[in-house]
């Protein structure tokens, strides 16, 4: 990851350098081509030096001033008979929006500016986002293929799916738990989120629970083991700490792991660093909630009741 990061930052710094020399270059294309627009600057440059020279002394001449005012008038003037303008001389940068620092203002709702990483960013740390989330498994399942007649028959899931499709455009979605009979589209529709995420330059990652549970048992065992190859130790890490640090991560078909010792203390403990962290999280389960709690105990049903919502998949009757 730290890579990747280096790797914009260096494209960043490469297009700003590039966009300077290209700035100087024309710059002198200009001053070549209109040797009065030269002829003027290095007279306003005389004048500053001069006033400089003063301004040490402690010294300002009017005379001076008013020169130098009458100079850069007349220098305004020559580059309207040139068609020349002031932006002329400026770097232009290769992307216009963030002037290639990478990040743009965003005020939220509440009126307060933030900083956002800008498009141009995102685009570059998309094809590594999708190849970490893993919705390379499922890959028919995103917002861009459509879902319509996936859910014809549940007009309340349909209308959820159009929410969802809007809240992951803006990355506004809320933790939620998808819950309710098997092959109603609840992985189809938290994978196309996901998806929509990392396509957006975001961090997600899908994740199957038995896989959570081999990851987090991995990871124990790597804490306690003796010795272990660094290579295979960072590996671990790395995988682990992403669960905690992807911006969006779906956690998919929670109840078919088998019961371990640990494996309700690894699930809690990673629900409240997310929860902390303010990461979002999507469970998938064909559990309903009276099960969650009695399978997963009071403390994980808890936070379920205060931090999630919660929505049904179920057969729906045609009107
Ligand atoms: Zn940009």
């Amino acid at each position: 990851m730290d890579s990747i990061i280096e790797d914009v930052n260096r494209i960043l710094e490469n297009r700003r350098i590039r966009s300077e020399i290209q700035s100087r270059e024309k710059t002198d294309r200009i001053m070549e081509e209109y040797p009065a627009i030269r002829r003027i600057e290095d007279e306003i440059d005389q004048l500053e030096k001069e006033r400089m020279t003063l301004s040490i002394r402690g010294e300002r001449s009017e005379e001076l001033e008013m020169r130098l005012r009458e100079t850069r008038e007349k220098k305004q003037h020559v580059m309207e008979e040139c068609h020349i303008t002031p932006e002329d001389f400026l770097p232009k940068p290769f992307c216009r929006i963030c002037g290639d620092t990478g990040f743009v203002r965003k005020s939220g709702s509440d009126g307060k500016e933030s900083m956002t990483l800008c498009g141009c960013v995102r685009s570059m740390l998309a094809p590594l986002m999708l190849r970490r989330s893993g919705v390379g498994r499922y890959p028919e399942y995103s917002f861009e293929k459509g879902a319509k007649d996936f859910y014809a028959d549940s007009p309340t899931i349909a209308a959820v799916y159009d929410r969802l499709r809007i809240l992951a455009g803006k990355e506004m979605v809320p933790n939620i738990v998808f819950y309710g009979c098997p092959g109603k589209g609840k992985t189809f529709l938290a994978v196309s989120v996901a998806r929509q995420y990392a396509l957006q330059g975001r961090s997600s990652l899908v994740m199957r629970l038995p896989d959570f549970q081999e990851l987090a048992m991995e990871h124990r065992k790597a804490l306690q083991a003796f010795y272990l190859a660094p290579q295979k130790e960072r590996d671990i890490e790395e995988r682990f700490a992403y669960l905690s640090e992807a911006d969006l991560l779906v956690l998919d078909d929670l109840g078919v792991e088998p019961r371990t010792a640990n494996h309700e203390a690894d699930l809690l403990s990673l629900m409240d660093k997310r929860l902390l962290s303010g990461k979002v999280t999507i469970i998938t389960t064909n559990y309903d909630m009276d099960s969650l709690r009695q399978r997963y105990g009071s403390r994980f049903f808890d936070r379920i009741d205060r931090s999630y919502k919660r929505i049904c998949f179920r057969e729906e009757k045609k009107a």
